[in-house]
């Protein structure tokens, strides 16, 4: 995407105003690779001092010359800092690299993926909305809509993942969203984006996709017409289990109103945190491609294991959604979540205790793999009939691959499942 619309994700930008020279961005063709826009997109030309990397602004608030120029800013005809709850230049340059990596006009970073959720759904709905949801979804927006938007008087519905006719059907007047994750977690299906965007198209109802799962290396849901991408950015984007943060991506005209929600809510994220994610994200493509390198060896691998009872990875062709994952997906990334062979919750414990190299904890998508098993990690309260309706089983376990060699964790793996 070119620099002038970069340029213009600022939050109270004004078309009259002339960009100075020190607010100039990298200019980039837009032929750039993914790469050179992960190292260089969205970032000032010429840094304070001529430091290469974006310093670190830990100021609260953002001083005014004199009373001439707070005028020339409020009256919009210039574009600044004004207060850390508003935005500020570390969450600015970052918002700009990950727009443009994800093929959109703008992003707006929060202080966490559920920030994300609840600002953007708290922006759209009024009290007697309805939203729909693919019922695969992480469980805390399932329970912020449940127990909270309930609170408001908006309805949620869910329906079956990849169910479009069920979709379509529980669309009505008052319904005001879309939403869905591709991949979904932990059983990794791959949503049909055309057919999900054109039930949102033939209602007018905006569409939303959580593509954390995926990263936009591995899929643009925005070239598909879906309106608004979510990330959890502690995830894959920041990648170094070391930070947290959400992004929504989509038109500027969409984002403005979340933005300035958000602005209220104050769920803004930190100039430290937008300092490493800004450093994580120059890998980013060297990391995906290792994410996907071994993602798709250890699944081949777990799929072929007479241990092994089922595979869900999208990259291999048991998937039930292996098709739509290839139409739409460059790689499958390094989630993995299998179920073993005949054993109970203790037996499956067992095995997750003994893998040495993957460590026992939520999250996925940073450098450090990660095994968990969800019954135990996420669901433990739950009753079993809960659980069964959200599809978990006792013998499953949910790995993020990292980036270590693949080797070494199918070595790993191998000694765990046999020990
Ligand atoms: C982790 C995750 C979230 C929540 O993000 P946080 O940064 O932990 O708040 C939302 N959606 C998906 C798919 C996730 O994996």
């Amino acid at each position: 995407m070119s620099t002038e619309k970069q340029d213009t994700s600022k939050s109270k930008g004004a078309s009259s105003t002339e960009t100075p020279s020190s607010q100039r961005l990298v200019d980039l063709p837009d032929t750039a690779g993914f790469s050179t826009q992960g190292v260089h997109a969205g970032e000032r030309r010429q840094k304070p001092e001529g430091a290469i990397a974006t310093p670190i602004f830990t100021a609260s608030t953002f001083t005014f010359e004199s009373t001439e120029s707070l005028l020339r800013f409020v009256d919009g005809h210039e574009e600044r800092e004004e207060y850390g709850r508003y935005g500020t230049p570390n969450e600015r340059s970052v918002e700009a690299k990950l727009a443009a990596l994800e093929g959109a006009e703008d992003a707006i970073i929060y202080s966490s993926g559920m920030a994300a959720i609840v600002g953007v759904l708290m922006t759209r709905l009024n009290q007697g909305d309805e939203i729909v949801f693919f019922d695969q979804c992480y469980h805390r927006s399932r329970e912020f809509c449940a127990k909270h938007l309930s609170r408001f008087g908006v309805v949620t519905r869910q329906v079956k993942t990849g169910d479009f006719e069920a979709m379509d059907q529980a669309i009505n007047s008052k319904t005001k969203m879309l939403v869905s994750e591709s991949p979904t977690n932990p059983h990794l299906t791959a949503v049909d984006l055309e057919q999900f965007v054109a039930i949102g198209r033939k209602h007018n109802v905006e569409t939303l996709i959580d593509a954390t799962l995926a990263t936009p290396y591995n899929l643009r849901p925005i070239e598909y017409g879906v309106d608004l991408v979510l990330h959890s950015a502690t995830k894959y984007l920041g990648g170094h289990n070391d930070l947290l943060a959400g992004v929504i991506c989509g038109s500027k005209d969409a984002l403005d109103p979340i933005r300035s929600l958000r602005g209220i809510l104050g769920s803004v994220n930190s100039s430290h945190n937008m300092y490493l994610l800004e450093r994580g994200l120059k890998t980013f493509e060297l990391r995906m491609q290792r994410h996907n390198e071994n993602g798709q060896r250890i699944a081949e691998f777990l799929d072929r294991h007479p241990r092994v009872d089922r595979v869900y990875y999208p990259g291999i062709d048991s998937h039930p959604t292996h098709r739509v994952a290839a139409a739409q997906m460059r790689g499958y990334g390094s989630l993995i979540t299998f179920t073993v062979k005949d054993a109970d919750w203790k037996e499956t414990s067992r095995i997750v205790d003994a893998a040495k190299i993957p460590r026992i904890a939520p999250s996925l998508g940073g450098v450090e793999s990660l095994i968990e098993q969800p019954l135990v990690m996420s669901y433990y309260h739950c009753t079993p009939e809960e659980r069964e309706a959200f599809g978990i089983a006792d013998n499953m376990i949910r790995m993020s691959v990292g980036i270590e060699d693949g080797d070494d964790l199918i070595d790993d793996l191998r000694q765990a499942l046999e020990a």
